[in-house]
Formats: structure tokens, sequence, C-alpha cells
């Protein structure tokens, strides 16, 4: 019979149908995001593991090698790295083991920059199988991210890892048994079990089955309204087309938007409100936007776990006249970037005029912090900060909406609306393969890719040339009918 580990045991709490298909091996492949973010976890373990220079690292050893070498280093009262436990066709590895004089302690290591419910989970199954082997367990512990930690720096795993106590709250969950006998039902079914829907499908990670659960769905469905709680409420009422919900039922505006569009499979247009946007709009327009990336162990001094490290920008200058002039940077990975991208930066966006950014929320984040990390350039930043317009307002308010954006706003869904351009043709066409492809080449590989240099370049251009023409198509709506 198929072994139920700690992964298993949590897709379980998440969907049975989950557990199904990891247990059959059916998962589709890791995305390449997906994969970073483990990549960061193992990063970030093998910084707190530092904490425990007496442990025996049995991470290397194969699977019946470690659970041997796991009971006897238990018998000598050895803390222990990866220590292994099968027991009744349940299987886990632990983080860390740690014999102390009043028993041992079980830490999970996590890169996360606060604790979550399933971390206590996954404690528990742990806890749960050890015990059963005959090691009683005197506490638990998370091992996570802290999120204050600044890098000066050698870094210091004293400094970078939070530690909490969660003894008290694994104990209190008391349902592991019968959720082991649940889920050994559902991986020894023939088929994959049939479930509905739900919030489960996000939480606590979005399922990578989704693609293939959410595409059942009709083509205008409830699930692109904004109000979430609303609309799981439809949903779970058995109302998933937007077509067919109540005439009476009442929506919040943004939504009263989403569901005119389906029903009249038109574009809604607010003139009123882009005209309005429009205004505030201060020529000449410097379209602008940032591509980062980031990790959990911080590379560069004077950065933060998970801080977004910008390492490109494009920069497209549009003139009342209709001129154009393009910018852009993209680091060579061998330094810091930021010091050669602030540098340009500098000379590239001064004077006045409205520094034009789609969802003004990151891009001022990026801002910010490189005004705080480096004080030099703190004072043009701020001057750059005080001209931000974002470009999403707009279409965030849903005073032009096309269904096919379907509830969404993000510049990859607006662009193709309004201009009918799109990012289909790129070999990069997402913010997330951006970043980890430039920091797998760059920073961990440290290699001059000129054709993923290329496919960068076009990816960040096309972001503020889309800028442009979602401004100019704006422009031509509110000036149709004067
Ligand atoms: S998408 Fe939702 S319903 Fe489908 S397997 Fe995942 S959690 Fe279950």
């Amino acid at each position: 019979m198929a072994l139920l580990t700690k992964s298993k045991y949590i897709n379980g709490q998440q969907c049975p149908r989950l557990l199904w298909h990891a247990n059959k091996k059916l998962l589709p492949e890791v995305s390449v995001a997906d994969q970073h973010r483990f990549d960061q976890g193992f990063e970030f373990e093998n910084v707190a593991r530092k904490l425990f220079p007496e442990g025996v690292d049995l991470s290397g050893l194969d699977f019946l090698g470690n659970i041997d070498s796991t009971k006897r280093f238990i018998a000598k009262n050895k803390t222990i790295i990866e220590a292994g436990f099968k027991e009744d066709n349940l299987f886990v590895r632990s983080d860390v083991l740690e014999f102390t004089n009043e028993g041992w302690n079980l830490y999970e290591i996590k890169s996360t920059n606060s604790i979550k419910p399933q971390h206590i989970t996954d404690l528990a199954f742990q806890k749960f199988l050890i015990e059963k082997t005959g090691i009683k367990i005197n506490k638990c512990f998370v091992l996570f991210l802290n999120k204050e930690f600044v890098k000066h720096g050698e870094i210091n795993p004293e400094e970078i890892v939070s530690k909490e106590d969660v003894t008290e709250q694994v104990e209190l969950i008391d349902d592991i048994e019968t959720n082991i006998s649940k889920y050994f039902e559902v991986m020894q079914q023939q088929e994959a079990p049939e479930i509905n829907i739900s919030k489960k499908c996000n939480n606590p990670y979005e399922c990578p089955l989704k693609k293939e659960c959410w595409g059942t769905l009709p083509e205008d469905n409830v699930l692109h309204l904004t109000n979430w709680r609303q609309y799981w409420k439809i949903f779970e009422e058995g109302i998933f087309d937007l077509n067919d919900l109540p005439e009476d039922i009442e929506l919040k505006p943004k939504d009263e938007v989403i569901r005119r569009a389906a029903v009249e499979k038109k574009v809604q247009i607010s003139k009123e409100h882009l005209t309005h946007f429009m205004n505030t709009l201060k020529f000449p327009l410097f379209h602008f936007d940032f591509e980062t990336f980031d990790t959990a162990v911080p590379i560069y001094d004077k950065s933060r776990p998970y801080q977004k490290i910008p390492f490109q920008y494009s920069l497209h200058i549009q003139h009342e006249d209709g001129k154009i002039e393009h910018f852009e940077y993209l680091a060579d990975g061998k330094e810091d970037p930021r010091f050669k991208l602030l540098e340009q930066l500098k000379d590239q966006i001064e004077g006045t005029g409205s520094v034009v950014v789609f969802n003004k929320s990151f891009e001022i984040m990026v801002l910010t912090k490189l005004a705080e990390d480096f004080p030099e350039h703190a004072e043009w930043i701020n001057k750059i900060l005080g001209r931000i317009v974002d470009l999403a307002t707009p279409f965030q308010g849903f005073h032009y909406y096309c269904p096919t954006q379907k509830g969404r706003y993000s510049i990859k869904k607006v662009m193709p609306a309004i201009t009918g351009k799109g990012y289909d043709d790129l070999e990069i066409n997402n913010g997330a393969d951006a970043s980890v492809q430039y920091f797998n080449s760059h920073i961990k590989e440290m290699l001059e890719n000129k054709e993923l240099r290329e496919h960068l370049l076009k990816y960040c251009c096309l972001d503020t040339e889309g800028m442009i023409w979602i401004v100019d198509e704006l422009k031509k709506i509110t000036e149709e009918n004067k």
C-alpha cells in the first residue's frame, strides 16, 4: 500500500481529489515560479539547520538508510536533521528532532514570514507518527523567517530565524487518526473523487488541479465577481453562470458591471470616469515598469527576506506631440543590480510629467524601499513617488470592462481587451517567469544568457509600450462624440 506522507496529509486536508492525484503521481508539472518557491524553502532550511551545530544530518541517506540511522541516533540521544520515521504505512521526515534533558523537541522549518495553520497541522501529523514509534515529543516549534531582518555582511542564523513554541496549538489537534483512515480510503479508490469547487481550491495553497477542475465552469461564471464572500454563497446555492443570476439580486456596483457585460456581451464604459482619469495625466508621460526577483534568504546587503529586488526596468516617454522615447535597464547579475539601476534611472526620469505605472502599489513599494536603503537617492525617488499615476485606476473601478477580462484588471487582461494586442507571441509572457528565469540564469548560474536577455527586454518593453497603447485607446474613447 502507498505511504501516507506529511505532504499527502496536507493535500488531504485541502481536498480529497488533490490527495488522490498526488498519491497517483498525476499532478501537473511544477511551474518555474513554484519551483523557485520550493528552492527558497531549501535555502532557508540550510540556514536554520545551523542553529543545531551538534545535529547529525541524515538528509543525504536513502529511504531505508535514513529510517535505520534515525533509530540508531535516537538510541544515542543525538539531535537529528531530517529524522525519518515509518509506521503503519505512515511516513515522515522531520526537519529537526532535538534531544534535550527535558525530552525530544520537534522543529518544522518554514520559509514564510509568519506561522500558518497548516504548519501546526503538519507538526501534529509528525508528532502523532513519531509518538506511535515510541518517542514522546516534549515540545513543538516552528522556525520561520524574521521579516525584520536586514542583511549586513554574513548572515547570523540567530538573527534571521524566528522561533515559536506551538506545542499547545499542536496538542489541540485531535482528528489526526480519523483523517488518516479517511485519507487511506481515498488513496485506495480506483477513480478520483468528485469534489465540488470551493474556497478550499485556493486555501492554504492554490491547487495545482485548478485548471482541470475550474475548466468545466461556464465561460461567464459567478467566480468572476469581485465580492468573494457573495460569489461563494451564490456558487454554493448552485448558480454558476452570470447569466443565471436572479434579476433582483443586489450586487456591488463593480459586480453589476461584470454581470451586465456578460449578459449584454459587450464592453461597459463609464466615459465620465475615464475622462476624469485622463485629466489627471500630465504630459510628458513616463510609462514605467520594474521587474524584480526575491529570495527567502537575502543575498545583498541592505535587503530583507523576500524583498523585491529590481533588476530591470522599461521606460517609455510619451510626449504630447506623439513623440516616443524608450529607455531600459537590465542588470548583468554580477553585483547588486540596484546600484546601477538607480544611477541610470535618476537621469532618465527627471523633469516633470506623470510617472505612469500599472498597479501602483508594487512600484511604490519597490521605490520606497530603494529610498530607504539608499538614502543618497531618496530625494529624487520621493519626487517620482509624488508624480505617480496608476493606469490601473479606471480598470480597478470597472469604468472600462470587457467580458474577456473575466473579472480581472491586470495589464495582461486589460491590454488585449482594450487594444487587441497581447503577450502570447513572447517567449516570456509573465512577470513570475521573468523573475525566476533572470534569477536562475544570472544570479544562480552567473551566466550571460544573450537569448534570455532578449526575451526579458522584449517582455518588459511590451509592458510599458502597452501602457502607451492603453492611454491612446482611453483618449480615443473619451474624445469620441465630444
Ligand atoms: S481544484 Fe479544487 S476541487 Fe479540484 S482538486 Fe483542487 S481543491 Fe479539489
